[in-house]
């Protein structure tokens, strides 16, 4: 298996028909890459930067974030980052965010959230990333989101800090932006979503938690937290033809997109990107490799 694996880097992720598809990797900090190059991934689809906020005692400055982001985007040499702004709350927490205590913190005060409502925070993360942006292929999506009013305060900001930027004599390219879907209203809404931005990436962990009502962490309810639940699947399909029809190209971020037995259906439904684990970037690349949507088998 591993000799089978090791032979299909350097190929193309294209299915017999050739239909080509995206295949990425997820990562936590800079540390990971190394993996990502291993398993010779396409890029990375989901860069967590909160893990950048976690450990620590005060907030990561502008400066240690821009380290972090040029290092990550000159060792990917031109292949495209994906950095998600901060998406911190809930499952994750730092102490010097000094965050009250909540009965329901997956529906609490967190990532965009605390973004829009404390933008400095927002804006040193900014910032970070168009300076860093010159050293590579960088995009950024924005986690948690719910509303079109959300992404239009969002596109504000980010023009306030290209502004200051150019005032200030920095140089920065284009940045490609993006949007996690994880609701069920961003799902609902997503028609109008797309007109906002340039891509969506699917959180089926979040929408799976969200959708069904059952908390991701909680391992009692392992037995019914079903991703292949049909709702699931439906909203998926939904998300990449709304997304298309507002020229957006849509992946998927969350641990559904490894998941082999649905592969050659995301790819009928039109599926852009998956990003994965970067052990599981190969055994997606053989499965897709492997598909020939010409025959039908069921
Ligand atoms: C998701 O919710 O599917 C996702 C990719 O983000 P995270 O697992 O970091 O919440
Ligand atoms: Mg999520």
């Amino acid at each position: 298996k591993k000799k089978l694996q090791q032979e299909l880097k350097g190929k193309e992720s294209i299915t017999k028909d050739g239909k080509k598809i995206d295949i990425f990797a997820n990562i936590g900090g800079v540390s990971d890459v190394a993996s990502v190059l291993q398993n010779d991934s396409g890029g990375i689809g989901l860069f967590r930067s909160e893990f950048l906020y976690l450990g620590r005692d005060t907030f990561p400055s502008e400066d240690e974030q821009f380290q972090a982001y040029k290092t990550v985007l000159e060792n990917m040499a031109g292949k495209k980052v994906i950095i998600r702004t901060l998406d911190i709350g809930a499952d994750k927490q730092a102490d010097y965010f000094e965050l009250d205590k909540e009965e329901n913190p997956a529906m609490g005060y967190r990532a965009i959230r605390i973004c829009l409502n404390q933008p400095d925070i927002f804006r040193t993360q900014l910032r970070a990333i168009y300076r860093a942006s010159i050293y590579g292929n960088v995009a950024i999506m924005y986690p948690m989101i719910i509303s079109v009013d959300e992404v239009k305060k969002i596109k504000e900001i980010v023009q306030s800090v290209k502004d200051e930027l150019t005032k200030q004599g920095i140089p920065f390219n284009n940045v490609e932006q993006g949007i996690m879907i994880e609701t069920p209203a961003a799902v609902m809404i997503s028609d109008l979503l797309a007109k906002e931005v340039d891509f969506f990436s699917i959180g089926t962990n979040d929408l799976t938690q969200y959708t069904l009502a059952i908390d991701r962490q909680n391992p009692k309810l392992d037995f019914i937290y079903d991703p292949h639940h049909p709702a699931i699947l439906r909203m998926i399909q939904m998300v990449i033809e709304n997304g298309h029809k507002g020229g957006c190209w849509v992946g998927i971020c969350g641990e559904l997109g490894a998941d082999l037995t649905l592969i050659e259906e995301f790819l009928r439904m039109g599926l852009d990107e998956v990003s994965v684990s970067p052990n599981l970037v190969l055994s997606v690349r053989e499965k897709v490799r492997n598909t020939d949507l010409r025959v039908t088998n069921n």
